[in-house]
């Protein structure tokens, strides 16, 4: 029951059915078997698409009335489902969509641009301040999720006062995929793969593996705890730091957590990354189910960046929807058509054919 859960973009992972139909079909199931090869040799840019595809789900979820219902009917939230894989895909080198400049909007390696520690607290959030500190070069090579996810918040609220409707989902979807990504620990560090601790192949493992192995303790529950009344964010850029910081802090204990479960299952992802999609690899299954429990251990991390991420998300929609006035559509409505004044034209007319009438109205004779 995929589709009903929303699942928009997972064929693209999971390629089509293999049963190939003559020469075309084969050609095809080639060709996809090739891009889906490329995709998993490319190295992992966020969430995965299932993640982003839910986390955008629980953020519409989220919302407050009327809001929630602009975005909440089955057409509207796929639609935004799939505008919030999309970046994804146009950070991909080979894919059609593929934009140049696309790749370092979806992280922020802080720790590869300052020698100051965990929190960051003197790192600028402005990003001309951050550029003057440390160049401009610093951010297109170890990127700028940040302001990326601020802009398409500018972007999203700027489309809805204006009832552009492409570009209100276009931008919804990047703000729900760039805030999200903000939250995915491995998003913020030079260590992004585990690989400067021994831990190589985790980024994949924790948001693929793991993810597609225990979906309903994702899905059903995790995600969802903790709703609250959402506020407005009035410093989004601030915020969006905050809560790449906060990601920042969940590293440790992932790692840990990581470095216990290869360990005991005698298992390294890396050099399994055909296992990530195919939860019924035998290989994988002890190793996965260390990693779950070694992350109980240690509070679920990982659980709580996603259930995070799908409520910021769903303030800075909520942020961009007020300061675009609370519009009530997200076209706005065709205007009404201005009442014509009787001309003046008109009027003569009318009277002509009136006095026509009186003359020609056949009289009735008085009865006897
Ligand atoms: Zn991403």
């Amino acid at each position: 029951m995929r589709n009903r859960d929303g699942f928009a973009s997972d064929h693209a992972r999971h390629g089509s059915p293999a049963r190939a139909v003559g020469a075309a079909a084969a050609w095809r199931s080639a060709l996809a078997a090739a891009i889906l090869a490329a995709l998993s040799a490319s190295p992992a840019l966020g969430w995965s698409d299932r993640t982003h595809t839910l986390i955008a789900q629980e953020a519409v979820e989220r919302l407050p009335e009327p809001l929630r219902g602009l975005l909440s009917d089955e057409g509207r939230l796929k639609r935004l489902q799939e505008s919030a894989t999309a970046p994804d895909l146009r950070s991909k080198r080979g894919l059609p969509q593929y934009s140049p400049g696309e790749k370092p909007k979806h992280y922020l390696d802080i720790d590869a641009i300052t020698d100051e520690a965990q929190p960051f607290a003197k790192f600028p959030r402005d990003r001309a301040a951050a550029e003057k500190q440390f160049g401009p070069e610093a951010f297109t090579l170890h990127g700028s999720v940040p302001w990326a996810a601020a802009g398409a918040l500018d972007a999203l609220a700027d489309a809805m006062t204006g009832g552009r409707t492409d570009d209100i989902f276009r931008a919804a979807g990047d703000l729900a995929h760039y805030a999200a990504d903000v939250h995915m620990p491995f998003h913020s560090t030079k260590n992004h793969d585990g690989q400067l601790t021994g831990n190589n192949g985790l980024h994949r493992a924790i948001e693929i593996g793991l993810v597609h192995r225990y979906l309903d303790s994702y899905y059903r529950a995790e995600i969802r705890k903790d709703r609250y009344d959402l506020p407005l964010v009035e410093d989004p850029t601030g915020r969006l730091f905050d809560w790449l910081i906060a990601a920042c802090a969940r590293q440790k204990p992932i790692l840990e957590a990581e470095t216990a479960a290869r360990t005991k299952a005698n298992y390294n992802p890396a050099q399994h990354t055909d296992d990530l999609d195919n939860p019924e690899s035998e290989r994988a299954k002890p190793y996965y189910a260390a990693l779950k429990q070694e992350l109980e251990a240690r509070g679920s991390p990982e659980a709580a960046a996603m259930r995070e991420a799908s409520g910021h998300v769903a303030e800075l929609l909520y942020t961009a929807w007020v300061r675009a006035g609370k519009p009530l559509a997200l076209t706005p409505a065709p205007p009404e058509p201005a009442e014509q004044p009787v001309s003046p034209q008109l009027w003569l007319a009318l009277l002509a054919a009136g006095m026509v009438l009186v003359l020609l109205w056949p009289r009735r004779r008085p009865s006897r």
